[in-house]
């Protein structure tokens, strides 16, 4: 493998020569092994996890990065951010930054080294600096209530984030908006083993004094909660207390105050508590099966502490009125439906509590002067998901995926196109595989999979997961994406790997088989009229007001969309978002899956390197010039080569660099002079100037 003066492996992919997925990872591998960890493919930052701290951050490299261009300095997440931040500040165009990988890749590190990084350079006083604070408290505050230890990682995101940044016209922030997406609410009822809960439950309870810890009704003790799976409840390098106090005074710093900060904690026991609610088999007169809560002491302090009567809740919890156009009729429900509706309804609690959160956050730290803004926009967001069982969680956030290649695809297309004609060189058609077929496929507004699922959540008579299989089976029979049992058999094809409740989708990242399973319970996602309503009529002021359509003047026949139809508009929304903003992209890799430095498994990086795109990146990259640089440093660097130019030159950059290129035996379709810039078609040609500068 060739390689550049000063650097281990090629600092930039599209340098590499052969390429092929095997060089890329071989590269990749040498450069982590040196504690190299971030490699280009032009601007596009790859990130390799290194898992343990490297003395390549802070203040001092700040400023390096803060002084030099691009390519001057070794591979960074500083010099991205710095020509984000310098193009924002000075071409007035916003920004946006792509941060993907799978979990525990590094993307919310990323992340904070980006916002860290900006927060350096990006002006100074006293206004200023509590705008950054603000800014830079919202992650310990959201890592609280939307981070969680996974089989992963100990601090994995449950939540997808996007967060602008704005700026006035001096490059000052301003403030910010952050929009949330999907938090995984299954996790406050269920994990899985070796899992933990939301970290803020833990850091409660070891945080919290004695005082407090009465005031909110709890046990200090971990086990106590049948939320709280029992197995682990100690991260190893983790100190919930002290986080605990960190997310208090991150919380006051952004603006909430002492009698927020309390609410918030208070609907956050409630929802530990309600775990605790124990429902018995109970009968009615008539001898129908019907449920009670066992614990009476638990069910008082928890209806004390929403402000609502024990009894009152009971009954949300026990029973369920259905209302027809004429009358009222109550029926019971049996332990297992209760059991649903009290999960149901700590499951809502929470999220809606972290949906108030973020915007709680988002009311303290909004700009609300007129004038024009700047923008920059950070994007932490799950990347593509291939479990071993994938449900109805990993069918979106894969559909997020293939949109975010989609825009990767079309604006680093355009990127080029436009950097070839402000150079004055013709453009070379690149091919590439267009995935638009796979997203409608999906969110086609009347014939995509979201579309055939809604119309099943909403279709009167007996609807179930298989009922909507049959239609997706039926419609998509001849798609060249879609492969389900049933279309295999029609074309015998037999595959055992597929079972009979599953579809699966050829994405562009590889193919993934669902299970329909849950389907259609996850995407109505209906809480209880009742529930809602019982909800509202709490005197606890928080907590009442995460359910408005609780209040039966609200109240009305027309059901909220559904949960696939929410993320749809959210994605749409943040697709329009990125579209009108100049993309930089962060592209993590996980080295290993056991969270420990030094360990580089290829198997592992080859699988995260299709997903990420990263040779189809390459090669877009690379299909006209694959490496350009302005005339004078590129003079600079091989002037020794012509006897024109050295050791005296005292003509134009252009001239100069045209007079070394010919002196040098490469033929002229390699070169290109563009405005500015000199492009070199092929790698090859870049090595071979190497080469000859490193003989003289
Ligand atoms: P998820 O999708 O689960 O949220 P993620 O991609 O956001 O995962 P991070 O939480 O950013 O992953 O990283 C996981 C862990 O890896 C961190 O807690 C940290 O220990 C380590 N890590 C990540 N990036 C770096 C880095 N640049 N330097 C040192 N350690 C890192
Ligand atoms: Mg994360």
């Amino acid at each position: 493998m060739p390689v550049l003066e000063g650097s281990v492996g090629v600092e930039d992919l599209v340098l590499l020569e052969p390429l092929d997925e095997d060089s890329l990872i071989k590269n990749l591998q040498l450069r982590f092994e040196n504690k190299e960890i971030y490699t280009y493919i032009g601007n596009v930052v790859i990130s390799v996890n290194p898992y343990q701290q490297l003395p390549i951050y802070g203040p001092e490299f700040i400023a390096k990065y803060q002084d030099y261009t691009f390519y001057e300095l070794k591979p960074h997440i500083y010099a991205l951010a710095n020509v984000a931040y310098q193009s924002l500040k000075d071409r007035d165009r916003d920004q946006c930054i792509l941060i993907t990988g799978e979990s525990g890749a590094g993307k919310t590190e990323a992340s904070k080294l980006v916002m860290s990084y900006v927060a350096a350079v990006c002006g100074k006083g006293e206004q200023v600096n509590s705008v950054k604070e603000q800014l830079l408290q919202s992650n310990p505050v959201l890592e609280a209530f939307g981070n969680a230890k996974t089989i992963r990682n100990d601090n994995s995101s449950r939540f997808g984030k996007y967060m602008d940044i704005e700026f006035d016209f001096k490059g000052s922030p301003l403030g910010g908006v952050i929009t949330n997406y999907l938090l995984e609410k299954s996790r406050v009822v269920k994990q899985l083993k070796g899992e933990r809960n939301f970290h803020i439950f833990y850091q409660l309870l070891a945080g919290a004094d004695a005082q407090l810890l009465r005031a909110l009704k709890l046990e200090q003790d971990a086990s106590h909660y049948t939320y709280l799976n029992r197995e682990v409840s100690r991260v190893h390098s983790m100190d919930d207390a002290s986080n605990f106090r960190d997310v208090q005074s991150a919380m006051s710093v952004i603006g909430f105050s002492e009698d927020e900060i309390r609410q918030v904690l208070e609907v956050t026991a409630l929802v530990l508590k309600l775990g605790n609610v124990e429902l018995a088999d109970e009968y009615q007169a008539n001898g129908t099966p019907a449920s009670g809560i066992r614990d009476g002491k638990g069910i008082r302090e928890i209806g004390e502490m929403m402000g609502l009567s024990s009894v009152e809740l009971e009954r949300a919890l026990c029973s369920r009125t259905m209302e027809t156009a004429k009358e009222k009729v109550v029926t019971t429900l049996n332990v297992m439906q209760a059991q649903y509706a009290r999960d149901a309804l700590a499951k809502n609690v929470y999220s809606r509590l972290f949906d108030w959160i973020v915007g709680r956050i988002n009311e303290s730290i909004k700009v609300d002067t007129g004038e024009k803004r700047k923008v920059m926009g950070v994007l932490d967001i799950y990347g593509f998901e291939i479990l071993e069982d994938n449900s109805f969680e990993q069918f979106v956030i894969n559909y997020c995926n293939e949109k975010l290649q989609q825009v990767f695809i079309e604006l680093t297309l355009k990127e080029e196109q436009e950097e070839y004609r402000r150079e004055g060189i013709p453009w070379t058609e690149v091919e590439y595989f267009d995935n638009s077929i796979i997203c409608n496929l999906i969110e086609h507004s009347q014939r995509g999979i979201l579309a055939m699922l809604d119309e099943e959540c909403l279709r009167p008579g007996v609807v179930s997961d298989s009922t909507f299989l049959a239609k997706l089976n039926h419609l998509f029979s001849k798609h060249n994406h879609y492969e389900s049992k049933v279309t295999q058999n029609a074309q015998r094809q037999y595959d055992h790997t597929m079972g009979l409740g599953c579809f699966r989708i050829c994405h562009y990242a590889g193919k993934v088989t669902y299970n329909v399973n849950g389907f259609i319970d996850k995407n109505n996602d209906l809480l209880f009229r009742d529930l809602s309503q019982t909800m509202w009529k709490a005197k606890h002021p928080l907590l009442r007001s995460l359910f408005p359509e609780g209040n039966p003047k609200e109240a009305s026949l027309k059901r909220p969309p559904t949960a696939g139809t929410q993320f749809k508009n959210s994605v749409a929304i943040l697709m329009k978002n990125l579209y009108s903003k100049n993309p930089n992209y962060i592209r993590c890799i996980k080295p290993n899956n056991q969270q420990q430095k030094g360990r580089f498994s290829s198997e592992l990086a080859v699988v995260q390197a299709r997903y990420l795109g990263l040779l189809e990146n390459v090669r877009v990259r690379r299909a006209g010039y694959a490496h350009r640089q302005v005339y004078k440093p590129f003079l600079e660097r091989y002037r020794l080569l012509s006897r024109s130019t050295w050791p005296h030159w005292n003509g134009g950059d252009r001239e100069g660099v045209e007079k070394v290129l010919e002196s040098v035996a490469v033929s002229s379709e390699e070169f290109a002079y563009g405005k500015t810039k000199i492009f070199i078609r092929s790698p090859k040609t870049l090595f071979h100037l190497e080469e000859q500068r490193r003989l003289r």
